[in-house]
């Protein structure tokens, strides 16, 4: 695979380079960005072509339109962040490949940095549809003269700025897709042991799938979050009004044998923060995890669930984290994704390697006061990290090699 270092070792000055990147950021209600780390993550990528006097063409999407523009999902709030953090002012095209990009990119300078809108207002972009894909890449590619494919978080998508693209240029990793891989390398290739994965949030069936390899690897699996009532259910608990995926229920009690029989072993929450409902505003009790009440729901962990989760981790010399353990966005219950971050931080001085993957779980520890620096690594891909740990061939990856 040829990276970023390759291509900026050659000639590019006065070059144009089509950068990939993932600037899918969370917004509030009047579009400001409450968590940018995509953007920071981005930047140095995006300086180093700059800085080697590229002309840098940046594309990304944000959110989910469906291929056509909407001024909700417009990129416009990530441009002034991107400058900002750049120090200096990046073009902004309203369009992705229509009269606005092409005017835009053949203005720039050398060392001037581009975006374009939202990839995702073309249908191009994300069609099944490989000629519709292909030619929208080719429209993306005539404007440049080499592609450095940086968004980690959509590696593991089959889509024209990602992988078609590639086809059409000559192509490198960026740093942050470089740094991420090196990373998920290090977890599925002889990671120091003990070595634990924690597992939460809201996905239930998407992140079951990784389980089944995660236990080829893993010596301990910690599941809290609304990932933990299936399990609990699989264990003949009642869970109440709390999240459950009554099809998984099977599945989970498959797992639990599994792991018996390979040694992993499975940490559950002992006891649950339980309310009426899912709010802040009402009164909350801490119940064992066999007896929550059938009118409540689990948000977050328990106080005794917390201790034993820290003492799983805290012999750890390896751990992936992916999903916070309560609905954090509600202080109640962010008490357990607290937790679960402290110890990460603690076993990070002592040297271990800690990697806490997934949007909102970066947002959580970022929410709660930690810096990206008291980890291992925050990746910036939840779906694309959790892909490549079950073992996947991620698209946007292997197109890199060929
Ligand atoms: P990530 O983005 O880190 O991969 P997910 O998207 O799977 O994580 O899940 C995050 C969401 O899970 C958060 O919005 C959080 O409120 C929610 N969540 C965590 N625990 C619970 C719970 N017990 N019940 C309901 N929702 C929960
Ligand atoms: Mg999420």
């Amino acid at each position: 695979m040829k990276t970023i270092e390759d291509l900026l070792a050659g000639d590019v000055h006065g070059k144009t380079v089509l950068v990939r990147s993932d600037l899918n950021v969370p917004l509030d209600d009047e579009r400001n960005i409450t968590d940018d780390g995509r953007v920071r993550a981005s930047v140095p990528t995006i300086k180093a072509l700059s800085d080697a006097g590229a002309k840098v063409v940046v594309v990304a999407h944000l959110g989910r339109p469906k291929g056509a523009p909407e001024e909700k999902y417009s990129l416009t709030p990530v441009v002034s962040r991107l400058s900002e953090l750049l120090g200096k002012d990046v073009a902004f095209a309203k369009d992705t490949v229509g009269e606005s990009a092409k005017s835009v990119v053949a203005g720039l300078q050398d060392g001037d940095v581009a975006l374009l809108e939202n990839l995702r207002f073309n249908p191009g972009e994300t069609s099944k549809d490989e000629k519709e894909r292909g030619d929208f890449a080719d429209q993306l590619a005539a404007f440049a003269d080499a592609f450095v494919s940086d968004g980690f978080g959509v590696v593991h998508r089959k889509q024209a700025s990602v992988y078609d693209v590639a086809t059409r240029l000559p192509h490198y990793a960026g740093g942050l897709v470089g740094t991420e891989v090196e990373v998920l390398q290090r977890l599925t290739q002889n990671p120091e042991r003990p070595y634990a994965v924690v597992l939460g949030g809201a996905k239930v069936a998407d992140k079951l799938a990784v389980i089944e390899n995660l236990m080829q690897t893993a010596d301990r699996l910690l599941i809290g979050g609304g990932m933990a009532y299936t399990f609990l259910k699989a264990q003949g608990h009642e869970v109440g009004k709390s999240l459950l995926d009554e099809e998984k229920v099977d599945t989970c009690k498959k797992f639990l044998e599994d792991a018996k029989a390979k040694g992993v072993e499975i940490v559950l929450p002992i006891d649950t923060v339980v309310a009426p409902e899912f709010s802040a505003d009402v009164d909350t009790l801490v119940v064992d995890s066999d007896e929550i009440p059938a009118d409540m729901m689990g948000l977050d962990i328990g106080p005794k669930s917390r201790e034993l989760f820290a003492t799983k981790l805290r012999d750890c010399r390896t751990v992936f984290w992916n999903g916070p353990m309560g609905a954090f966005e509600m202080a109640p219950y962010a008490y357990g994704t607290e937790a679960v971050a402290q110890v990460l931080a603690d076993i990070t001085k002592e040297g271990a390697l800690t990697v806490v993957g997934g949007g909102d779980s970066a947002a959580a520890v970022r929410q709660l006061g930690f810096a990206d620096d008291q980890f291992g690594h925050i990746s910036t891909g939840g779906g694309a990290s959790l892909e490549y740990l079950e073992g996947k061939t991620l698209p946007g990856i292997e197109i890199l090699d060929a």
